[in-house]
């Protein structure tokens, strides 16, 4: 498992300017996401921009997903695919320093090792993050036949058929 490491007392020793920019791509057998979280089939883009704290130790991390994951829907247990886009920021710092003049807003810590960022590590637990306990191919998801579920019904006037009976739902299970 190859995972990318970025040293970040390095970076910004030869950095004429206190912020970093860079992109990354990272293989799916890299990630090593568990199989029953999900399942990653294409490299997982990122774009990381880091910013060394002017005031001391640490660094803001700001990192941008792009790519996907295979999950299996726990109603219907059809596999789908699920967006794993977005931005997020986090404090990067060594284990054991004093937290209290970092503490910016809310945002996430991150640990670093020595003055290394693994940014595999730090994707990895974003995506475990990101897979819902109970990911659903659709929030209306009907489920299968001979699995009933449980769920709460959105109380909307339906279109059409009679989607409050259970035969209608049956219907639509057969008719696909
Ligand atoms: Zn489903």
């Amino acid at each position: 498992m190859k995972e990318i490491k970025l040293d970040l007392k390095q970076i910004f020793e030869k950095e004429k300017q206190p912020f970093f920019k860079a992109e990354y791509e990272i293989e799916p057998k890299d990630l090593g996401i568990p199989a029953d979280v999900g399942e990653i089939t294409e490299p997982i883009k990122v774009e990381v921009n880091i910013v060394k704290n002017p005031k001391g130790e640490g660094y803001k991390v700001s990192y941008n997903i792009k790519g996907g994951i295979e999950l299996t829907c726990s109603r219907c247990l059809e596999v789908f695919k699920k967006d794993l886009g977005g931005e997020h920021t986090v404090i990067a710092q060594r284990g054991g320093e004093n937290r209290e003049h970092l503490r910016e807003s809310d945002l996430n810590t991150f640990q670093l090792e020595g003055d290394v960022l693994n940014l595999t590590d730090l994707v990895r637990e974003q995506i475990i993050l990101d897979v819902p306990y109970k990911p659903l191919c659709h929030p209306e998801c009907k489920g299968i036949e001979g699995h009933p579920v449980e769920f709460e019904r959105e109380e909307k006037p339906s279109e059409g058929e009679n989607s409050g009976s259970p035969f209608a739902e049956l219907k639509k299970f057969l008719n696909r």
